[in-house]
């Protein structure tokens, strides 16, 4: 499966101002900053003046489980399986699996493009996915597109 959210693409430094930002338009703080001995780009954050390498970070960077696994359950839950069994069959606790459909909801536009074209799934099953995030995501906080607070942290 192919990354979708590119190293490049956003800053991984948590202790920047955009950290996690997804690059548009508007949105431009990344720039290419040369290559690695190892032939690899190097990028640079203008916001924090941090640089990291392409090897490093996606969406679920960080996390433990691997990013396809993520994506997998996310598409099931989309697809309208219950996380308490999907807790049962994937071995999953509902907490880690709410705790990615958080993740994935701060960078919604990139996860729907990636489960639009590698699962068959409707418009309407990925707006029930973030109806978890709205709705049932524990405690009652209001998403913050902006903001990526659990982003990357350790489950
Ligand atoms: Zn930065």
């Amino acid at each position: 499966m192919s990354k979708f959210a590119q190293v490049g693409d956003f800053c991984p430094n948590k202790d920047c101002d955009d950290y996690g930002e997804l690059q548009s338009e508007r949105q431009h703080n990344i720039i290419k900053f040369g290559k690695t001995k190892a032939d690899r780009q190097r990028f640079k954050c203008k916001t924090c003046n941090g640089t990291f390498v392409e090897t490093k970070g996606t969406i679920f960077y960080r996390r433990r489980t691997p990013e396809d696994e993520i994506i997998e359950t996310l598409a099931l839950v989309a697809e309208g399986s219950r996380i308490s069994s999907l807790e049962r069959v994937k071995g999953y606790k509902d907490d880690t699996i709410l705790a990615w459909i958080r993740a994935a909801a701060e960078h919604a536009e990139a996860i729907e493009e990636v489960l639009l074209a590698e699962y068959q799934l409707e418009r309407g099953q990925l707006d029930g996915l973030w109806a978890y995030v709205r709705n049932k995501g524990g405690k009652k906080t209001t998403l913050k597109p902006t903001k990526v607070a659990s982003f990357g942290d350790p489950l």
